[in-house]
């Protein structure tokens, strides 16, 4: 066993019932399953029984991190495991952040919080100390951002910290509620911010002071500085000029774009809304992720006049990303910057998932208009582009005036269940829709995925080069072959923690050399054969909790509205998913 797999594999077992934590080590986990998503698998099935309701103490939020945390560029994700109360199956959800540094240097390689706390509480993990701390008075303050200003006042000192917490949306248990870590980065989908609600975890406050010896001095330098040239070279070029904004103006030239709730793959506002735009503009600066050279985090500036006092202003910076700008932007006929800039910081500061919060109002809108629904339940007019009633609707998600936004803080699927329009209700596995109408195989590898997020295979990006090459879609076999074997490579770098933008740079060749220059005795084979365990591991776990892919609805509209590679068929879909439910039942 390398020195370096033993510093990486104490975990931390925090019990909040009981306000109790113990630390065991882990090398059995670590050494088998790397770190991150292999190890947080593990310790999931350990932790999490059967059947149990995942806003009960019973279900654990589980964090982990991996041999490259804190060492090699772009090492940057903390992986979370959790069974969602979206759709009551095992989840993931990652962030970056200081969040994977901060748990590394506190001497971990990974969390686990279980049972819940009577009151609301947040939990500060200095190196080995660990408090429970009454969370009373930041309990239901209208803003994360004040929360997270607030904790960092109230832990001053030095050392690598991590803030993460959650805002109102996770307090009331708004399904989609997320976890927000260092104001601009988060664990967005599949609703890990409930969780923590559940537990009346307000925050989860990280510092560490500790280090740890490289094996090999020489020849980490060495890996060191080619993985570092390389991130500063073209493959993440797009990431560092314009983030993924990047991704509008191509995406709404093949008709790739959701608009209007996915009525169109084409947004007539695409231009205005667009990562060039944005940043000619709007743009304010550029931050990043601890360790990371790339810095795609891009923030605007917007200025607001006080109320009181004519001529005074407060500029205020907002993240935007090319999820976010299609969810609340095309997907809502918003082409309006400044009000799309404005929705944006209205599901910041109340801490939910701007995809879902998104796909949940496109739906509300076209409900609207079709009569399904009136006014009596929206209480605003939600219009098409009319981002100004859309933030209110956002706040009343949270505040839940009446029935149907308690609806609504469900999830599109239990909304449209309770009031009609299921046909035009666009989520896969009740969890809604990303961003990509590029084809079938996206929508294919996101109704199988874990994270429902353009990251679990990446196969937009299979449409889109077919589209690119005039290439046909391949035939269900092969098509479920093309996700599964790259589903189970991003299972290797969701082990090695490392932020998926940097995919295009690590090679297996350099994921392998890197880590033996750690002091792994690992080969090119090894990661392989270990990708394609984690990938059966999850996927064997979901299907006893009980998912079902082949009773699972696909939504009518993502089948009538054409993408670039024309109709989606049903029966494709439904193919690949048979193949999936065969290969991994024939693995047990
Ligand atoms: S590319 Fe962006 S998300 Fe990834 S590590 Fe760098 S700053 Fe963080």
């Amino acid at each position: 066993m390398s020195d370096w797999v033993k510093s990486l594999s104490k975990v931390l077992y925090i019990d909040l019932t009981r306000k109790i934590f113990w630390v065991e080590d882990r090398e059995d986990l670590f050494s088998k399953w790397l770190g991150g998503i292999g190890v947080a698998v593990q310790l999931y099935k350990e932790e999490v029984p059967k059947g149990v309701d995942p806003l009960a103490p019973e279900n654990a939020i589980i964090m982990a991190v991996g041999p490259a945390t804190g060492v090699f560029p772009m090492a940057s994700k903390t992986i979370a495991v959790f069974k969602s109360p979206l759709n009551g199956y095992i989840a993931e959800s990652h962030a970056g952040g200081r969040s994977a540094a901060a748990i590394r240097f506190a001497g971990y390689g990974a969390i686990v919080i279980k049972g819940a706390s009577d009151r609301p509480v947040y939990i500060v993990i200095e190196d080995d100390k660990i408090r429970f701390r009454d969370a009373g008075t930041i309990w239901g303050m209208r803003s994360s951002e004040t929360v997270g200003r607030v904790l960092r006042e109230a832990l001053p000192g030095a050392g690598m910290r991590t803030i993460m917490r959650i805002g109102r949306a996770g307090e009331r248990l708004i399904r989609y509620a997320n976890v927000t870590a260092e104001t601009y980065r988060h664990f967005g989908r599949m609703g890990l911010g409930a969780v923590f609600g559940s537990k009346k975890l307000k925050a989860l406050i990280i510092i560490g002071r500790k280090g740890f010896k490289l094996p090999d001095v020489k020849s980490f330098r060495e890996i060191y500085k080619e993985l570092y040239d390389l991130t500063r070279g073209s493959a993440t070029r797009k990431y560092h000029d314009l983030g993924t904004a990047a991704n509008v103006i191509p995406l709404d030239k093949i008709g790739a774009l959701p608009t209007r709730n996915f009525t169109s793959g084409r947004f007539e506002g695409a231009r205005e809304i667009s990562g060039e735009k944005l940043a000619e503009e709007n743009l304010a600066r550029r931050v990043a992720c601890v360790a990371c050279p790339v810095a795609c985090i891009h923030l605007a500036y917007i200025r607001e006049e006080y109320e009181t006092e004519k001529y005074f202003y407060k500029t205020e910076f907002i993240p935007y990303d090319y999820e976010l700008i299609y969810a609340l932007g095309s997907n809502l006929g918003v082409s309006d910057r400044i009000g799309l800039l404005k929705m944006i910081k209205a599901v910041e500061e109340e801490g939910l998932d701007a995809i879902s919060t998104g796909v949940v109002l496109a739906w509300a809108t076209e409900a609207l208009e079709r009569g399904i629904i009136t006014e009596k339940e929206t209480l605003v007019q939600l219009r098409w582009g009319d981002w100004r009633n859309y933030v209110n609707a956002i706040h009343n998600i949270v505040l839940q005036p009446n029935e149907f936004y308690r609806y609504l803080g469900l999830g599109v699927e239990e909304a449209s269940k309770r009031y009609g329009g299921v046909d035009f209700a666009v989520a896969f596995n009740k969890v809604e829709v990303a961003g990509y109408h590029t084809g079938p195989l996206f929508h294919a590898s996101v109704s199988i995925g874990f994270r429902h997020s353009h990251l679990d295979a990446g196969a937009y990006s299979m449409d889109e080069k077919l589209v690119a090459s005039g290439g046909s879609i391949p035939d269900a076999e092969k098509a479920f072959e093309m996700i599964k074997e790259e589903e189970a490579w991003r299972q290797v770098l969701n082990s090695y923690t490392l932020c998926l933008f940097g995919r295009g740079v690590y090679t297996k060749e350099l994921v392998a050399r890197s880590l033996r220059s750690i002091g792994y005795n690992i080969s090119e084979k090894d990661l392989l054969r270990l990708g394609e365990e984690i990938y059966m591991e999850k996927h064997r776990i979901k299907l006893e909790e009980g998912f079902n892919p082949l009773d699972m609805r696909i939504p009518r509209r993502i089948l009538e509205t054409p993408t670039p590679l024309g109709q989606v068929s049903e029966g494709f879909i439904k193919n690949i998913v048979s193949q999936y439910v065969e290969k991994i039942r024939k693995s047990y």
